[in-house]
C-alpha cells in the first residue's frame, strides 16, 4: 500500500459521501415489485367455507386449515396432520416456543427451563433475531462455528453430550441466513442421531427459506424430523417456517411442525391465548396458490427478480475487490443474504464508513450472539429491497469503503 494508494482511497471516499447517497441494505425485505407478484392475493378469498364446510370467519382451528397445511407440508417435511398453519409470523411462534418451554414443561423434560440456567447453541454467522429472543430471556448464548455444510458436528456433539443445560440449537438449514449454507445430509443425519445429556434438548429448526431457490435448482435437505424420530428422538425437531417472503411479508402465514407429543403440548398452550388464527388469510393463500405446483410456480417468478440483484452484487464486488485482497463473499443458490469477510478487524470500520456515506448495513457483529463478532469481520448485504440501479450504488459505495478501510489500516500497521 502506497501513500499514493491510500490518498485515492479517501479521495474516492469523500467523492462517496460527496453525492449524498440515501440507500439501505439492513433488512432483507422483499421489494414492492416481489409484493406486486402476490397481489392476487388482495381479490382472495371472496369465499368463507373450506372444503370440509367450515364457515372460516367464525372462531377456531387453531390447527390451521387443512388445505393450507397440505401445499406447505412437503416443502416444510412435516407430515400434514403434524403441521399447524398460525398468524402471521414464525419468529413470533419461535418466540412463543422458548416462553412455553421456559414456564411449561416439553415433553421429556423434567422441569421447566426457567428453573435453571440454560444454554442454547447459535451457529455463527446466524439470524439476530434467533440471538435476541434468547438475549430477552436470558438464555446462555454459545457460538457454534459455521462450516460449508451447517454447523460444525464436532463442536455441537461435544457441547450436547456433555452439558444437560444446553437445551437447544438455532438452525436455519437451507440457504441460511445469512451465509446462504445448506445442511449437508451428514450434518442432518448426526443432529438427529446425536446424544445429548438433556432429555429435553430441541433443534429449532427455522427452514425460513425452504422454497426460495435462485437458481432451478431445488435443492432438498435431509428430513430432519423423521430422521430423529427414526432414531429414537421424536420429540428432538421443533420445525418453523412461513409465506413471509412468499407472499406477503407482514401478512404471510406461518407454520409450526413437529412430533404428535410436541403438537399437543403446543395447542395446549396456544388454546390458552387464542381461540384460533385467521382462517380467511389461510384461505386467502390457498384460493393463490393452488397447490404445491402452485408454490412451486410462484417461487420462480420471486427467483427471476431477485437473482438478477444477487449477480449484480456478485459482479461488482468482482470488479471492485476481486484480487485485491480485502474481501471474500458468498454466492448463495437461495435465500435472501450474501455475506461479505472484510480483513480481520475491520467489519465496523467499513459499517461506520458506509453509514457516512449515506449506506445503511446491518450492524457489523449482528450475526453473532451479543453482537460481538469476535474477528470482526463479517458484513450481512441484503440485496432484496431496492432495484438494480441503487443496488449498484449501494455495493459500489461498499467496495470503496472496504478499499479506504483497507488502505488506512495497512497504513497504520
Ligand atoms: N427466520 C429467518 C432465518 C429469517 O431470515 C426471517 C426473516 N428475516 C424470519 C425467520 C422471520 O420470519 P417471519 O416473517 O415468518 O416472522
Amino acid at each position: 500500500m502506497t501513500v499514493d494508494e491510500l490518498h485515492r482511497a479517501r479521495q474516492e471516499y469523500d467523492a462517496l459521501v460527496a453525492r449524498g447517497l440515501k440507500l439501505d441494505l439492513t433488512r432483507g425485505k422483499p421489494s414492492p415489485r416481489q409484493l406486486d407478484l402476490a397481489n392476487g392475493m388482495l381479490e382472495q378469498p371472496g369465499e368463507h367455507v373450506s372444503a370440509a364446510g367450515v364457515d372460516l370467519r367464525n372462531y377456531g382451528g387453531l390447527e390451521g386449515l387443512p388445505e393450507l397445511r397440505a401445499i406447505f407440508a412437503d416443502a416444510l417435511q412435516v407430515p400434514v396432520d403434524q403441521l399447524l398453519a398460525a398468524g402471521n409470523s414464525s419468529l413470533e411462534l419461535m418466540h412463543d416456543a422458548i416462553v412455553f418451554a421456559l414456564l411449561g414443561v416439553v415433553p421429556g423434560a423434567e422441569r421447566r427451563w426457567a428453573d435453571s440456567e440454560i444454554t442454547f447453541l447459535c451457529p455463527v454467522p446466524g439470524y439476530d433475531r434467533h440471538f435476541a429472543v434468547c438475549e430477552r430471556f436470558g438464555i446462555k448464548m454459545a457460538p457454534v462455528p459455521m462450516t460449508p455444510d451447517g454447523p460444525d458436528m464436532d463442536v455441537v456433539e461435544r457441547l450436547v453430550a456433555a452439558d444437560p443445560q444446553i437445551k437447544g440449537i438455532w438452525c436455519v438449514p437451507k440457504y441460511s441466513n445469512p451465509d446462504g449454507t445448506v445442511y449437508s445430509d451428514e450434518t442432518v443425519h448426526r443432529l438427529a442421531t446425536m446424544e445429548t445429556a438433556a432429555p429435553d434438548f430441541r433443534i429449532f429448526w427455522d427452514n425460513a427459506y425452504a422454497v426460495h431457490h435462485l437458481t432451478d435448482t431445488e435443492t432438498a435437505i435431509a428430513d430432519l424430523l423423521a430422521l430423529a424420530a427414526e432414531h429414537g428422538h421424536p420429540d428432538r425437531v421443533f420445525v418453523f417456517g412461513s409465506s413471509s417472503k412468499i407472499t406477503f411479508a407482514g401478512s404471510g402465514v406461518a407454520f409450526f411442525g413437529s412430533s404428535p407429543a410436541n403438537i399437543a403440548w403446543w395447542l395446549s398452550h396456544t388454546s390458552k391465548r387464542s381461540i384460533g388464527p385467521d382462517k380467511l388469510n389461510q384461505l386467502r393463500h390457498v384460493r393463490f396458490l393452488r397447490d404445491a405446483d402452485g408454490l412451486r410456480t410462484h417461487m420462480r417468478k420471486l427467483a427471476d427478480l431477485i437473482r438478477p440483484k444477487f449477480e449484480v452484487v456478485d459482479k461488482i464486488l468482482t470488479a471492485e475487490l476481486g484480487g485485491t485482497g480485502l474481501a471474500s463473499w458468498t454466492s448463495p443458490a437461495g435465500g435472501y443474504f450474501i455475506t461479505l469477510r472484510v480483513p480481520p478487524g475491520c467489519a465496523r470500520a467499513v459499517v461506520a464508513k458506509a453509514r457516512g456515506a449515506g449506506i445503511a448495513l446491518t450492524p457489523a457483529g449482528a450475526s453473532h450472539p451479543y453482537g460481538d463478532d469476535p474477528d470482526d469481520r463479517t458484513i450481512r448485504i441484503a440485496p432484496t429491497y431496492p432495484e438494480p440501479p441503487e443496488l449498484e450504488a449501494a455495493i459500489s459505495g461498499l467496495a470503496t469503503c472496504v478499499r479506504l478501510v483497507g488502505a488506512e489500516k495497512q497504513a497504520a500497521g
